[in-house]
């Protein structure tokens, strides 16, 4: 599952998300997940 939603201030991460299931796999996709948002925020306020 992708970490981006249809809605776009809500982001997944986890177990069922991308890149997969298991402890370090999760980690990873919080991480992923918490890039995506300061990627985001960044290009909000016009930072890249
Ligand atoms: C018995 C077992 C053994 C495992 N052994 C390994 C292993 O050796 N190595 C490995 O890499 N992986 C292992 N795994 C898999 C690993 O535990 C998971 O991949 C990992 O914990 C997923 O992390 P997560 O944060 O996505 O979900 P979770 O760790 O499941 O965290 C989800 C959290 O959300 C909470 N929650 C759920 N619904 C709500 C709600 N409505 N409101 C508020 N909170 C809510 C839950 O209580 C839980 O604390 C094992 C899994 C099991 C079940």
């Amino acid at each position: 599952m992708p970490h981006q939603t249809p809605f776009p201030n809500l982001v997944l991460a986890g177990n069922w998300t991308y890149p997969g299931t298991g402890q370090s796999a999760a980690v990873t996709s919080g991480h992923m997940a918490g890039m995506k948002i300061l990627a985001k925020e960044a290009a909000r306020q016009g930072r890249s």
